[in-house]
């Protein structure tokens, strides 16, 4: 682990007007508080950002590391010819004496380069200018430039493939001006913060706020690679901040040059260590722990087991099972996440029109209206942003989901105008900007917007769409398997059948079941009362499998294989538990996997697996533990219970909307569960229930059937 709590890592830029997107401002971060990557229209703001960043950290104690893509030094000479000293930090105080650059990006680097040129013998070492800057001592081709007598590169940059020198001004890749401009900023902010912040390599990098230079493209095969951002730089900045979080910093800070060379070169951190870098980033998968072998055993003296004390003692027991993949959204429904989804970017990204109408400055309109305003040429509609500014005074034909124009705060509705070609006339008051979306109204960039365990809706898919995120990381499908057991049992339910045998009911109703919760069915078959067929159909189901379902034999009779041969090889953990009906639920381990052990009679079978096994496979699928949502109803019958155990019985509403219950109680019979669409719940004790009373129904939905 990194020895700092939180790294920042910042895409800085020396345009020379306002901007956003790709080839501006970005600030990536990683460790305490991260958020999704940030967008910077200038450097003030960017600068803003970091005080306000600093501060924070300072405040709360951590430790951070502040990462510029940008060059901290110059190589060897260069330093001491221009200050007397030959260290980059002078040179930095140097810079902060001459550039100048506002709130707005405009600046005076090209004449702060030509002037050190000056200084230097020869032509050079800067160059490159904008076409039309006519700067004598600053040629816009480096071919031009002879005599100045300084390396073309520093060592650090020899270690980068692809690193421009810190000279070269202009197009490209060029590094030289956001680095002028950007040690000038840095310079001031070493002057606020003193001893709270050192540069590294050149101060060490025992103070609380260490800055460093880096080089992004070291981790370019990772960002290649890379869904869900809105531009490059956004995933350099991201993806590299968390490298360094990972990365192993005494390694990464351990170099093999002179003092001298670092004092006034500087250092760009991970130089030499791209595959340390990639290596960290790459996913640890997540391998899903076993689970214990005890851990289905009940405190000792425990005989009669109430439900909720074997809900709770599977709750502790169990935890997710089933590693972790990753999918496209398209393909995402119904699967669970396996990490919080954060917001790429906001929603909307930008203020936009609610309504389809006209849209100005609400300060344009004078008095109590009737108003009427010209209108601009064009339009602006939903993916045909208007370039221009609507000057006050001014309206705007305008579209639902368009962008708000440069000039434009407030909507009025088409319905509510009269309009011409060039006119447009509404009534008041007009409320300022009414009919218009704030940007990130809905969710903002770097909001966690769903949690891990989340199994996605229709609705998440659309949210994740909306917010940039393509692909999600989910846990791999839970496969179940289901075995039935019974020397009594046919599988085929079309052949023909001698009286002593019965078909096999439970193993399509508990595939079903199944396949219902969004898990993967594996049909196990059905075995015989014979121990060794019992355990190579285990067997086999251990390797296909997460967890296994059988029905049958869990008692403690004779014929009770499946208890058996689980308590002789499989950690058998036998629950008698107090419900009707149900009873027995065998809980044990076989070769590591889980096997729930279900009675034999389909209502038990069926009762049990939505009380016992739907939150337990739940669980295992990584989507939480589940709760069934009950609802108090008047009963339309009659029942005394005695107390000692919890009843469910089979039951529906009737056409008052009371709940009436299946006529027969008896466990085999499976017509009522065929009749029944929820269950009644009468609670551990003694009840008495005549029609009128409350009980609480649980229709079949709340189990997710
Ligand atoms: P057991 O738990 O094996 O003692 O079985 C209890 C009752 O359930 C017996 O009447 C079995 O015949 C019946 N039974 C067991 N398995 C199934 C099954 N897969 N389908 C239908 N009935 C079953
Ligand atoms: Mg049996």
């Amino acid at each position: 682990m990194s020895r700092f709590d939180r790294v920042l890592v910042v895409d800085w830029s020396a345009n020379a007007t306002p901007k956003l997107g790709a080839d501006s401002i970005w600030i990536g971060s990683a460790g305490a508080g991260a958020v999704a990557p940030r967008n910077m229209p200038t450097r003030f703001a960017c600068m803003e950002a970091l005080r306000t960043e600093i501060a924070a950290a300072q405040a709360s104690g951590q430790r951070m590391l502040v990462a510029f893509d940008i060059g901290f030094g110059f190589p060897r000479g260069f330093a001491a010819h221009l200050t007397g000293r030959a260290e980059a930090l002078a040179v930095w105080d140097w810079l902060a004496d001459r550039v100048e650059d506002d709130a707005r990006n405009a600046n005076n680097r090209f004449e702060v380069a030509a002037q050190i040129n000056r200084v230097f013998p020869g032509i050079g070492p800067f160059w490159g200018r904008p076409n039309g800057r006519d700067l004598p001592d600053l040629p816009a081709k480096g071919t031009a430039r002879e005599g100045h007598g300084l390396a073309e590169l520093r060592d650090t940059e020899a270690l980068c493939a692809g690193a421009h020198p810190m000279w070269k001004l202009y197009t490209t890749g060029s590094v030289g001006s956001q680095s002028l401009l950007g040690q000038a900023h840095l310079a001031r902010l070493r002057q606020e913060f003193t001893d709270a912040l050192s540069v590294w390599p050149m101060e060490g990098d025992e103070a609380p706020i260490v800055l460093v230079e880096t080089y992004l493209s070291l981790i370019d095969p990772a960002v290649k690679q890379a869904q869900n951002y809105p531009c490059k730089d956004a995933a350099q900045v991201d993806l590299l901040a968390r490298a360094f979080h990972h990365a192993d910093m005494t390694q990464l800070m351990a170099v093999s040059a002179t003092p001298e060379t670092l004092r006034e070169e500087g250092w760009i951190l991970g130089a030499g260590h791209a595959a340390h870098l990639l290596e960290v980033l790459e996913p640890a998968p997540l391998t899903p722990p076993r689970l214990r072998n005890d851990c289905f055993a009940m405190p000792q003296g425990v005989d009669w087991v109430p439900v909720d004390t074997a809900l709770n003692r599977l709750r502790t027991a169990l935890h997710p099972l089933t590693a972790e993949e990753d999918v496209d959204i398209k393909e995402a429904g119904g699967r669970i996440l396996t990490q919080d989804i954060v917001a790429r970017r906001a929603n909307p990204p930008a203020a936009n029109s609610a309504v389809d109408g006209y849209g100005f400055a609400q300060a344009s309109l004078e008095g109590n209206g009737p108003y009427t305003l010209p209108l601009v040429v064009g339009r602006a509609a939903a993916g045909q942003p208007f370039g221009g500014e609507v000057p006050r005074g001014y309206a705007i034909r305008i579209l639902t989901g368009a962008i708000l124009p440069e000039g434009v705060d407030t909507v009025v509705l088409e319905e509510d105008c009269a309009s011409d070609e060039s006119r447009v006339a509404f009534d008041g008051p007009i409320k300022p900007r009414i009919n218009t979306r704030k940007a990130g109204e809905d969710v903002v960039a770097g909001a966690i917007f769903l949690p891990a365990g989340r199994s996605l809706t229709p609705a998440d898919l659309a949210l994740a769409s909306a917010l940039g995120v393509g692909r999600v990381k989910v846990y791999r499908h839970l496969r179940v398997g289901v075995l039935s057991t019974g020397d009594e049992l046919l599988a085929d339910p079309n052949s023909a059948a001698q009286p002593h045998q019965i078909f096999d009911a439970n193993r399509p109703m508990l595939l079903e079941i199944i396949r219902k919760w969004g898990h993967v069915p594996v049909d196990l078959g059905h075995v015989p009362d014979d121990p060794v067929r019992i355990a190579a159909a285990l067997d086999n189901g251990a390797r296909a499998c997460d967890v296994i379902l059988t029905s049958g034999g869990a008692s403690a009779g004779d014929e009770d294989h499946v208890s058996r041969l689980l308590r002789e090889k499989g950690n058998l953990s036998s629950w008698r538990i107090a419900l009707k009906p149900g009873r027995p639920l065998a809980l044990a381990l076989w070769q590591g996997v889980p096997v729930l052990g279900l009675p034999g009679n389909p209502v038990a079978a069926f009762v049990c697996t939505l009380i016992f096994g739907r939150p337990a496979l739940s669980l295992m699928a990584g989507c939480g533990w589940q709760e069934p949502q009950g609802f108090l109803v008047e009963a339309a019958f009659t029942k005394t219970k005695k107390p000692g155990r919890r009843e469910y019985l089979r039951a529906r509403l009737d056409a008052e909307g009371r709940v009436e219950v299946f006529a027969s109680e008896g466990s085999g019979r499976i017509s009522g569960l065929s009749w029944a669409e929820g269950l009644v719940e009468l609670p551990d004790g003694a009840e008495t229930i005549q029609p009128g009373v409350m009980v609480r129904y649980f229709p079949l939905a709340s189990f997710g059937l």
